[in-house]
């Protein structure tokens, strides 16, 4: 792989310059990009970041470009017809237009949060400070025992990477609708099966927004055309439907900032404990 990093600040790009990439690795939100001999690059796209990947010769360098990966024999071959696209926000994509793997020749990358060098032992350490994944496998208990610990809202803890690495803000959101869960509701109170079936849930949901790069939480019966592909509108239950009516129950969907960021959801379908019994 040839790498470089045009916008100068990234400044290791030589130290992996013209390195096999033996494999990468991604653990909860964070990616390494495994060069051998103690030569991670660390990228954690925080929410600025995002990469663009392309076919053919490489382009100009455009914007406040943090580093570039490339094939030095692909880059030579041509462009293929409608080429490179930069990836839009999950949530907008619609999952088309996308290259195949193979015949992706260079990659971008834009605005990270970070983009640095680990040694192996740094890279063991950020895992030591991680929670379990749900897309690597993990099991959910060592989640479970920190939650059910806590007196912290449920929609707080989602968010937070030592207990369940990779949830983000959507699936913050979602999970949560799907599992009719109040965010408000402290962790200690929340049921070990409640848990169990959010785990399971994330495990089913996630690797399929991988392979279909765009988040579809919506069940098909639940969305107003039920038939066929999710609209764009009818992909999520709340996250950003705030102010719309719920797919389900018609409420108003809200919205309040929990841990930083806006978290959405059903004051109906998603009722306060005190609610629910008051009837
Ligand atoms: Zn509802």
């Amino acid at each position: 792989m040839r790498v470089d990093g045009p916008q100068g600040r990234f400044t290791d790009a030589d130290v992996i310059d013209g390195r096999k990439l033996e494999r990468v690795l991604a653990v909860g939100k964070h990616l390494g990009y495994d060069f051998g001999k103690d030569r991670i690059l660390h990228v954690h796209l925080g929410l600025q970041g995002d990469f663009t990947e392309g076919s053919g010769p490489l382009p100009p360098v455009k914007g406040a470009l943090r580093l570039r990966m490339w094939n030095a024999a692909a880059v030579k071959r041509p462009a293929v017809p409608g080429e490179s696209k930069r990836h839009a926000w999950y949530s907008e994509d619609d999952g088309t237009g996308h290259l195949d793997p193979e015949q992706i020749a260079w990659v971008e990358l834009r605005g990270p949060m970070d983009c640095s060098l680990y040694t192996q032992a740094e890279w063991e350490k950020l895992l030591g400070r991680l929670g379990p994944d749900p897309l690597n496998g993990d099991g959910p208990e060592k989640m479970i025992a920190k939650v059910r610990k806590s007196r912290k809202a449920v929609g707080e803890l989602l968010m937070d990477q030592t207990m369940f690495a990779g949830i983000g803000n959507i699936f913050r959101a979602e999970l949560l609708y799907r599992a009719r869960l109040s965010p408000f509701r402290p962790g200690k109170e929340v049921g070990e099966d409640v848990l169990r079936s959010i785990w399971k849930d994330a495990g089913g949901l996630m690797p399929a927004a991988m392979i279909d790069r765009r988040i579809v939480t919506t069940k098909p019966p639940d969305r107003p055309h039920k038939r066929g592909q999710a609209l764009k509108e009818e992909a999520h239950y709340v996250y950003r439907r705030n102010g719309l009516p719920c797919f389900v129950c018609e409420t108003t969907i809200k919205k309040q900032e929990v841990a930083g960021r806006n978290l959405f959801w059903c004051p109906t379908c998603q009722a306060e404990p005190s609610s629910v019994m008051r009837g």
